[in-house]
């Protein structure tokens, strides 16, 4: 294959979940690696796509689990392409979205070994595709900001909340069900309406999948109560209002509190 050599990485998205939503490339290049490294995120039905005889090393992370560090993972892919495999490193999503890409291509480059990136469908893609609606919304939501609400352990949130308090923005904010009482309660201080509407998705794309709509300062008793253990993304912003509701009357806010509180 003249776009995998032997002893070359490819870096490939998975998606959120539902194997349909991988790349017809991304699907190739897993069939046609000699090794998968691959993450926690990835679901069964993707890992079901990788041929039997084919090695499969997690390496997952997930957050408070960490079964192997990054400086560790650089380097396992690194050996293993050196030693004349094809390898595909398999992560949940976009590869280039908080999937730690950056210290992986730097350390194949480091060694003269090809590397190149399979995009893949973020979450926040997957979860608007679910909800049925628009990360953008003209006139309402002219920007779209993805951050990440994961913070080192005992440290604090290094977040400029001022900037992401913005009306006219959708905020997709991953790793954030831990901090969701932190995110709720600075964007709200930074200026954000507490009627703003929020959307919560959890387990993107797969069976299990579940969404909660409620609004910014019910966020933290949401995220608390309704959420399990699987991945989960914060929707927040004009653009999440339930449909129908876009540009979302106060009537219209408490109902759907009211709604997702019961
Ligand atoms: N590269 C990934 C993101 C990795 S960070 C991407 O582009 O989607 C991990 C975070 O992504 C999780 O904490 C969660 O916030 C989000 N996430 C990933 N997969 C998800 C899924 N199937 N459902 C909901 N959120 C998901």
């Amino acid at each position: 294959m003249t776009d995998f050599p032997q002893g070359s990485i490819w870096l490939v998205g998975a998606g959120p979940g539902d194997p349909e939503l991988l790349t017809r490339k991304a699907e190739r290049l897993i069939r046609s690696a000699t090794v998968v490294f691959y993450d926690a995120l990835v679901g069964t039905g993707i890992m079901d796509l990788i041929p039997a005889a084919t090695r499969r090393v997690p390496v997952g992370k997930r957050s408070g689990r960490h079964s192997k560090d990054q400086k560790t993972i650089d380097a396992l892919i690194v050996e293993a392409a050196l030693a004349g495999e094809r390898v595909v490193r398999l992560k949940g999503g976009d590869p280039s979205i908080f999937g730690r890409a950056t210290e992986e291509l730097d350390a194949a480059r480091g060694a003269g070994v090809p590397i190149r990136i399979c995009p893949g469908v973020t979450a926040a893609s997957g979860a608007a595709a679910s909800l049925g609606a628009s990360l953008t919304l003209r006139g309402l939501a002219r920007k779209l900001t993805f951050v990440t609400a994961h913070a080192r352990a005992g440290e604090e949130l290094d977040i400029d909340w001022q900037r992401l308090a913005d009306p006219e923005a959708t905020l997709a904010v991953y790793m954030g069900k831990a901090a969701a009482s932190e995110v709720s309660a600075r964007l709200i201080a930074a200026g954000l309406a507490p009627a703003t509407p929020v959307a919560l998705v959890e387990n993107v794309s797969l069976p299990d999948e579940r969404q909660f709509h409620t609004r910014l300062d019910l966020l933290p008793l949401a995220a608390r109560t309704a959420l399990g253990d699987g991945p989960a993304l914060l929707l927040i912003g004009k653009a999440m209002a339930r449909p129908g509701t876009a540009t979302l009357a106060a009537g219209s806010a408490r109902q759907a509190a009211a709604s997702s509180a019961a």
